[in-house]
């Protein structure tokens, strides 16, 4: 199939998107990796007036720390880039999620920008970011302001950013020592969007208590789900064997999945609470300074 017709500029700067959506917001398009719009177009699921490429924006495409020692990735990071980046032990999970994106095309040319303002419900970098307590830098022509990823998915496809705002970039907050990390994926077949998914990120105290912990979850509702009830049991506890099940439990109750091609709802509801125990156990492990492998069940 053949797209409908549209009209293309290719941006060199920031400004140079900001005047571009300024002038087009309602009518285009961002393209960044273009391997989610482009086989929209192609399908004529999406014909938008204009595609604005966002590609040889540089300030788009960095890794830096932040002033906090926290993190910031550009959106325009490609999937690959976070798989073969040297990260910190405590953020493994980036590394489990990235190397089981899709395939080498995808992972060379989708960005973390992109999938997280395509909003696939069984996408792998909001599970992540949600775990992570990340927030979203969004930049229009009316300014610039940043907000908690949770507020960034309104439903499935859909974000919360105006016509005319681009998302900049995600920052990752500071971890505390002690911190352990995990992403898991269940998938029908290698390359699959995830029948379910589960990202954890766990602080324990030198004495066994958890002190914080994040759970981000994919595929069992519209939009990447937190759940909060899970993290609540958990936080300040002593991670007893019978509270991890109360979680899980937890867990299975807090998402909302759909059944389609990829399972029922019982089977997902099943399958999410499982990633979610074995992630918390990966994460603990990570730790205490093992090196423990995760990637896709
Ligand atoms: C075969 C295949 C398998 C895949 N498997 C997986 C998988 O396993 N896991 C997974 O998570 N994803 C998967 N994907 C999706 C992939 O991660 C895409 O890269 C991603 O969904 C979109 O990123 P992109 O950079 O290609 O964005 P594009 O396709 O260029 O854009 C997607 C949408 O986001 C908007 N957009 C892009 N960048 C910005 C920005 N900076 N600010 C505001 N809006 C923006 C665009 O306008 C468009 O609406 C798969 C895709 C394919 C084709």
């Amino acid at each position: 199939m053949f797209p409908a017709r549209f009209n293309y500029y290719r941006a060199e700067s920031l400004p140079e998107v900001l005047d571009l959506l300024a002038r087009h917001g309602s009518e285009g398009k961002i393209l960044a990796g273009g391997q989610s719009v482009i086989p929209l177009m192609k399908l004529r699921l999406a014909s938008p007036a204009v595609l604005i490429d966002i590609n040889r924006v540089r300030e788009l495409q960095a890794i830096a720390g932040d002033e906090r020692g926290g993190l910031r990735i550009g959106a325009l990071t490609r999937h690959h880039h976070m798989e073969i980046k040297k990260w910190p032990r405590s953020l493994a999970l980036l590394m489990d999620a990235a190397r089981d994106i899709g395939d080498p095309q995808v992972r060379n040319l989708g960005t973390v920008g992109g999938a997280l303002a395509e909003v696939d419900p069984a996408g792998d970098w909001g599970p992540v970011m949600l775990s992570l307590g990340a927030r979203v830098r969004a930049v229009s022509p009316k300014g610039e302001r940043t907000l908690p990823i949770d507020e960034l998915f309104v439903d499935a496809f859909t974000t919360c950013l105006a016509e005319d705002e681009l998302l900049r970039e995600v920052e990752i907050p500071p971890l505390s020592d002690g911190t352990g990390t995990a992403y898991l994926k269940m998938e029908r077949k290698a390359g699959d969007f995830a029948i379910a998914s589960a990202a954890v990120r766990v602080n324990r105290s030198p004495d066994g208590r958890c002190q914080d912990v994040g759970i981000g979850l994919g595929g069992v509702g519209l939009v990447p789900l937190r759940a909060r009830g899970a993290e609540d049991l958990l936080r300040g506890s002593n991670l007893e064997e019978e509270l991890i099940r109360e979680a899980e439990e937890s867990v299975r109750k807090e998402c909302e999945p759909l059944a389609d091609i990829r399972g029922s709802v019982e089977f997902k509801r099943q399958v999410v609470g499982v990633l979610f125990r074995r992630a918390l156990k990966i994460a603990l492990r990570r730790a205490q300074g093992e090196e423990v492998e995760a990637g896709h069940v």
